[in-house]
Order: C-alpha cells, then sequence, then structure tokens
C-alpha cells in the first residue's frame, strides 16, 4: 500500500512454477474421484496454464465429511480458544505478505488482471480482511438477559457449521479471503469452490492454511464447475449454509437449491448496474476520472463498477468528451507488464457476451464514442468503450456489462436522477459528486444501495482507494437477493444466537 504512495513497484515473478494443482481435503492434496482434470488458461495468451483435479459430487461429500468431523464438539477447531483462532488468522495473513509477488503474479497469469493493481489493491485487501477477521475471533459474544423469576439467561453467539462457499473469477483471492475469514472468526468449518477459470490462487492459499496451523478439515478447497461440484455444495443435505457471489441467474438456482434440500442458510451477492451521479456543481476533471476508474478498473469485471454514469446536462457534453480522451489514452496489452492499464477479459464467453451488449448498444441508437471492437492478436481483450446518448431502455443501460464499456446518460434534475438511479433491480452500490454536501446526505439517503461513496470535490484519494479503505465496513446489499459480505455485519451471517436460560435458586439485581 505505501509503495502504492511511493511508487515502489515490485516486479512480478517471471514463469512461476504451479505447483499445487490437486484437491485438498482434510489438509492433504487428493485426485479427484473421478479422475478428471480440468484445464486453466491464461487469458492473456490463450495459452494452458496447468490442468487441475476437478472436483465433482464425491469429493464434495468427501470434503464435506472431512469439514463435519472438524466441527464435531470437542474437536481441536471447537475446543481452540477464540483468541487462538484470531492468531491463525493472523499468521495466514503474515504468510500472504510473504507470498505477496507470488500470489499477485498467480493472479495476473489466470484471470489477466493488470499485475500492479493485483498486488497493491487484492493482495492488500486480503491481507487486511485476514487481519481485520483474525481481530474479531475473540470479541464475538451474546449477552445476559434479565428475564422474569428466577432465572439465568445468557445468548451465545455460536458457528453456524459447515459453509460452503461459491467464487466468481474477477477477484479469485479476495473474494477466497472475504468468504473464509468471517467463517473462519467465528469457528466454522468451509467447504469453497473458486471459479473454474481461476483456480490457482485459492490453491496456493491452501498450501499456506496448512502452515499457518489450522486443523484438518477446517478448510477444504475444491476447484470445479458450477453444475456438479457448485451445484453439489448448494444441494448438499450435511452443508449448514451456503455463500455464493456470482451471476443473479445462479443466485437464483443457489436460493432454489438451498429450499431443495436441507433450508441451508444462504448469503448471495449478486450482480450490479451501479449509478454514478456526477451534479455541474462537482471538480469535472476529478470526476471524469473517477467515474473512469469506478467503471474500467479491472477491466471492468467489477460488480461495484459505476456502470450507469449519470451527468447533469450543462456539464454533459464536455463530460463526455474528457472521458472518451482518457478512455482513448488507456493502455491494453500484458497486464504482467508495469505501463499496461487493461489486460484481456476472462475468456472466450465472457468476451462474447460483452461483444453482444457493445452491438445492442449500437443497433438501439447510443452513439459509440470510442472503442466497440476486438484489440490485439491474442487473448480476450476489448478496446475501451465509451457510449454516450444512452437512455434508460436500453440493453447497455439496464444489463450488467461486466467488461470495458462505458455508459453515460444525461439528467436534468435531481428528483429525476433518484428516480432514475433506482430503477433497477439491483441496487448494490452508488456514487455521488458534488460540491454540495447537503444535496449529496439528501441523494445518498434516497438511493436504494448496499454502498454509497459521496465523493468531495477535493482530491483526497480515488474511489478505488476509497473502496479499499473501506472493505472493513463495507455493507453490499441488493434488492434482487441480498446481501452483506464484510465488515462486523458479516459476522451475523456466520452465527447463530442460542439463549440458554439456566434455573437458579434466587436472582439478585
Ligand atoms: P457464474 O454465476 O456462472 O459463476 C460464479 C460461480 O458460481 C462460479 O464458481 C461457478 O462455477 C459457480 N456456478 C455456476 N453455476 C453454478 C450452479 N448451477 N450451481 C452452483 N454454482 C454454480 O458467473 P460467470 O459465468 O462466471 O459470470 C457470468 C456473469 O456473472 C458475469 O457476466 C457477471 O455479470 C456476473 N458476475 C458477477 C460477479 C460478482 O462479483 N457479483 C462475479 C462474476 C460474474
Amino acid at each position: 500500500e505505501d509503495g502504492w504512495r511511493t511508487n515502489v513497484v515490485p516486479s512480478p515473478i517471471a514463469d512461476p512454477p504451479i505447483v499445487y494443482t490437486k484437491l485438498f481435503i482434510d489438509n492433504a492434496w487428493h485426485e479427484s474421484c473421478r479422475g478428471r482434470k480440468s484445464p486453466v488458461y491464461n487469458p492473456t495468451t490463450g495459452e494452458l496454464l496447468c490442468e487441475v483435479e476437478e472436483a465433482d459430487s464425491e469429493d464434495v461429500d468427501k470434503a464435506v465429511r472431512s469439514a463435519r468431523t472438524a466441527f464435531q464438539t470437542g474437536s481441536p477447531w471447537r475446543s481452540m480458544d477464540a483468541s487462538d483462532r484470531g492468531r491463525l488468522l493472523n499468521r495466514l495473513a503474515d504468510l500472504v505478505e510473504r507470498d505477496r509477488i507470488l500470489l499477485a503474479t498467480l493472479e495476473t497469469l489466470d484471470s489477466g488482471k493488470v499485475f500492479i493493481m493485483a498486488y497493491f489493491v487484492d493482495l492488500m485487501a486480503t491481507i487486511k480482511t485476514l487481519r481485520y477477521y483474525g481481530g474479531w475471533a475473540d470479541k464475538i459474544h451474546g449477552k445476559t438477559i434479565p428475564v422474569d423469576g428466577d432465572y439465568f439467561t445468557y445468548t451465545r453467539h455460536e458457528p453456524v457449521g459447515v459453509c460452503g462457499q461459491i467464487i466468481p473469477w474477477n477477484f479469485p483471492l479476495m473474494m477466497f479471503v472475504w468468504k473464509i475469514a468471517p467463517a473462519l472468526c467465528c469457528g466454522n468449518t468451509v467447504v469453497i469452490k473458486p471459479a473454474e477459470q481461476t483456480p490457482l490462487s485459492a490453491l496456493h492459499m491452501a498450501a499456506l492454511i496448512k502452515e499457518a496451523g489450522f486443523p484438518p478439515g477446517v478448510v477444504n478447497v475444491l476447484p470445479g464447475y458450477g453444475q456438479t461440484a457448485g451445484s453439489a455444495i448448494s444441494h448438499h443435505m450435511d452443508i449448514d449454509k451456503v455463500a455464493f457471489t456470482g451471476s443473479t441467474d445462479i443466485g437464483k438456482l443457489i436460493q432454489k437449491a438451498a429450499g431443495e434440500s436441507n433450508l441451508k442458510r444462504v448469503t448471495l451477492e449478486l450482480g450490479g448496474k451501479n449509478p454514478n451521479i456526477v451534479f455541474a456543481d462537482c471538480d469535472l476533471e476529478y470526476a471524469v476520472e473517477q467515474a473512469h476508474s469506478g467503471l474500467f478498473f479491472n477491466q471492468g469485471q467489477c460488480c461495484l463498477a459505476g456502470s450507469r454514469v449519470f451527468v447533469e446536462e450543462p456539464i454533459y457534453e464536455e463530460f463526455v468528451r474528457r472521458s472518451v480522451k482518457m478512455a482513448k489514452s488507456k493502455v491494453l496489452g500484458n497486464p504482467l507488464l508495469p505501463e499496461v492499464d487493461q489486460g484481456p477479459q476472462i475468456d472466450q464467453k465472457h468476451f462474447d457476451k460483452i461483444m453482444d451488449l457493445i452491438a445492442s448498444g449500437k443497433r438501439e441508437g447510443a452513439t459509440l464514442e470510442c472503442g466497440g471492437s476486438a484489440w490485439g492478436q491474442q487473448g480476450c481483450f476489448i478496446q475501451p468503450t465509451v457510449f454516450s446518448n444512452v437512455t434508460d431502455d436500453m440493453r447497455i443501460a439496464k444489463e450488467e456489462i461486466f467488461g470495458p464499456v462505458q455508459q453515460i446518460m444525461s439528467f436534468q434534475s435531481v428528483e429525476e436522477v433518484i428516480q432514475r438511479a433506482n430503477a433497477t433491480p439491483y441496487g448494490l452500490a452508488a456514487g455521488i459528486f458534488t460540491k454540495d454536501f447537503n444535496k449529496a446526505l439528501m441523494v445518498s439517503s434516497a438511493l436504494q444501495a448496499g454502498t454509497i461513496w459521496y465523493v468531495p470535490p477535493s482530491k483526497c484519494g480515488n474511489v478505488h482507494t476509497f473502496y479499499n479503505k473501506a472493505l472493513q465496513t463495507m455493507l453490499l446489499s441488493s434488492k434482487s437477493g441480498s446481501i452483506v459480505t464484510t465488515g462486523e455485519y458479516a459476522l451475523q451471517e456466520y452465527t447463530e444466537v442460542k439463549a440458554v436460560t439456566v434455573k437458579i435458586s434466587q436472582k439478585n439485581s
């Protein structure tokens, strides 16, 4: 993080060996029961990086058995002091710090994200999240309740049990830690499935989890596909809770599977089509810059991307002109190189989805200001694309593109923009740019979103810096699906409250 300010930029590791390619169950490496492997590609070149063991339902059963055993009362994990759970999470954070460059390199090779961003943003967030939840481990407690009669009543905040966790490819490592850290600090055990596109950092983390000293079975890591391993997790009769981040369509399936199986608890973090509202009294240069990075960061593959930029009419044309200039100045290429700002999209399927939405924008009458085509000779690169004259009924204004495609709309009044910003089934995040603090507070309470960024005019850091600093307190909710991902609120998602009443001979005040 300090390097971010002082420009000390580490170099990625050249051709790092890919050591961990098996299923991690019970603190040991396993081949898959069906003997299947799946390929892992480098999206920058399209080359095969390695093959990893591919989990299916039998492997999920095996991992759940291990997680269940680790969760038995009296087990090393259940009888461990809460403060020691915190120490283990901090030890894991130390090991991530030790391997930071390697993990950032693996993340870039596997997902195509820009190495410097992986190093400074993803790895910093990973380390801080582990330490944050390490700090919580021995501060999770219940209450004593003054009930009527000769009774002593107290509540315990107990772990939920075996937690299934399913994560996407856009922040493979950060999502891994956002999921395991709150679960572990509360004392749960975990069976986690990384996205099929990006298993490598999760497998390296599995090795670090063992090295840190977590008992066997506490964390099990199963690379595999959604329809097989993912579905087996969501339908499993012995998983107590499932946490999912990914697309809305799959989120619905997860919820349904929970209902059809054992009514396991569900938390979902789904898509976004987030409004960035830019009022005419903003610091224009700064707002353009922030709206740009708020959309193009991570190749646009962020659920929090500000993908609907509403700009007040008097500054609309100038805002579009400057946004186009910024988009055109982006350097595309090998994301391991320090001069590169934008890497490839994750895979061909996702590339095709983005190109289809770009074509719909053109067809439906938006003005294509720049980009709109593929870039380069290999890999799934898309030119930074800006659309102006976008109207709310267009697909590009309604659907999550999850790519480097910025939509800029104009508005005329505060009431109008609030109504339009809220007219989405998502409601994940929103940004506000104005010098008027009262207006910002009024708009922020009217917006239906779980996370709001108010960007005052002074150059006090960029939105993504905000985002990183605010990780501990970030609340992600959404109208479709929900729910809380980080911060203290996540602890509620990983604990059950139990009230215990003890008959006593006499109570005193
Ligand atoms: P996805 O929802 O298909 O995949 C996310 C995770 O769910 C992966 O681990 C996948 O293997 C698993 N999965 C898939 N089908 C499953 C099933 N039937 N049961 C259980 N698990 C299943 O997302 P994707 O295909 O990788 O991306 C599609 C779209 O989702 C993107 O274009 C984007 O709009 C959105 N997305 C959102 C986020 C986010 O952070 N909210 C992240 C990635 C993708």
